[in-house]
């Protein structure tokens, strides 16, 4: 089904990455309505529609879904009540069983693994009992994370000795989590691709991901020659996982490098905070292909636009300095629209190109 420019795009989620997919999508001649909870959302300033309602409101949802013409989402974390009163009035991309899939870590590497990806050891932890179970199983250092609603960093906790464990369990509320082997890795690094539905198939170069406190501090394109073997057999495990799940749209998955090897970490069934060089940095950019994608359109080429690419997060206080980011040649900042700069928040992002 082909979507024409003039329709209307829903997207649930008012975020920065609504943000860029509305102006992306205007670009396009796209009309978008954003549906979130916030009173001043990013996207919903960019944005020629705006339904403020809560993520677990059905009601709410079907009566948004009733007024766009297709939907996506920026947002993860939608309950399955929710999404079927999204899908059941209107076509909705990435599609659900790829949104499920990444709302669970233990779902996530399970479906990896059976595409013939390898994570980093892990064990299911239930209850408090069970992470000492896992905990003799996996051994110290480990990484104790949330199932469900993780994100920058948050809902883990890094257990050193096996002493600590009580308190991990706490700093995670005993919910239902994963316990992971602490991986000495090279590098992070993560593939970003797009699959349209008839599904071509587009890849942007992987970039390097630089974290600090669990928030992408920095992405680098292209990555180092030492790290293309990596690289190359996670694109091929990327495509096989976007191909078993049918999906539409960008899928982001994250890779720990460990010489040759790619330990898949986690996956995202939306654009991705690792892929915002991509609007200077390449032809077209993530959130461009993925309006292509979801609007049945052809997609752009993603080749780079420029030797070298490295996005920086301005988190909190960061974007104070935006005069100075101004001043430099060549800077491309994008401002986010928010107004509170929280420690750890994402308030924009500056883009640099080099030769
Ligand atoms: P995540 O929420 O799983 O993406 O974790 C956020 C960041 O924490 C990752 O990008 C890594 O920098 C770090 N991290 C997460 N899991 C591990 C692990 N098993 N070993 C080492 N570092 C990790």
């Amino acid at each position: 089904m082909i979507v024409p420019p003039g329709s209307t795009i829903g997207i649930v989620g008012g975020g920065q990455l609504g943000r860029m997919l509305s102006l992306a999508a205007a670009s396009l001649g796209y009309k978008c309505h954003i549906y979130a909870p916030d009173e001043t959302p990013p996207a919903g300033e960019v944005a020629a529609h705006l339904t403020r309602g809560r993520f677990d409101d059905e009601d709410a949802l079907a009566r948004f879904a009733g007024q766009v013409d297709v939907c996506t989402y920026e947002f993860e974390n939608i309950a399955a009540g929710p999404l079927s009163a999204i899908v059941s009035q209107v076509p909705l991309y990435p599609p659900r069983e790829s949104l499920e899939i990444a709302q669970d870590r233990l779902s996530e590497k399970s479906f990896v693994v059976r595409q013939g990806g390898r994570p980093a050891p892990f064990a299911r932890v239930d209850e408090a009992a069970g992470l000492e179970a896992a905990l003799a199983e996996i051994g110290t250092p480990a990484i104790l994370k949330t199932r469900r609603l993780g994100y920058d960093g948050k809902g883990q906790a890094r257990i050193e000795r096996p002493e600590a464990a009580p308190l991990a369990w706490e700093t995670v509320a005993a919910a239902p989590s994963l316990l992971e082997s602490f991986v000495t890795f090279d590098a992070e690094f993560s593939i970003l691709l797009c699959r349209g539905t008839d599904g071509e198939t587009v890849l942007w170069d992987a970039p390097r991901n630089i974290h600090r406190s669990g928030i992408l501090d920095r992405s680098i394109v292209p990555v180092e020659p030492a790290l293309q073997p990596a690289v190359a057999a996670a694109e091929a495990l990327a495509r096989r996982v976007a191909e078993a799940l049918d999906h539409v749209g960008v899928l982001a998955l994250e890779f720990f490098a460990v010489g040759e090897e790619a330990l898949f970490n986690e996956m995202a069934p939306r654009v991705h905070n690792s892929g915002h060089w991509t609007i200077e940095g390449a032809v077209s950019s993530q959130f461009e292909n993925h309006i292509r994608a979801i609007c049945g359109l052809p997609l752009g080429a993603t080749g780079r636009t420029a030797p070298r690419v490295e996005m920086v997060n301005l988190i909190g206080r960061d974007a104070d300095d935006w005069r100075t980011l101004l001043a430099e040649p060549g800077a491309h900042l994008h401002l986010y629209g928010k107004r509170h700069a929280r420690p750890g928040r994402k308030m924009g992002h500056v883009t640099r190109l080099s030769a």
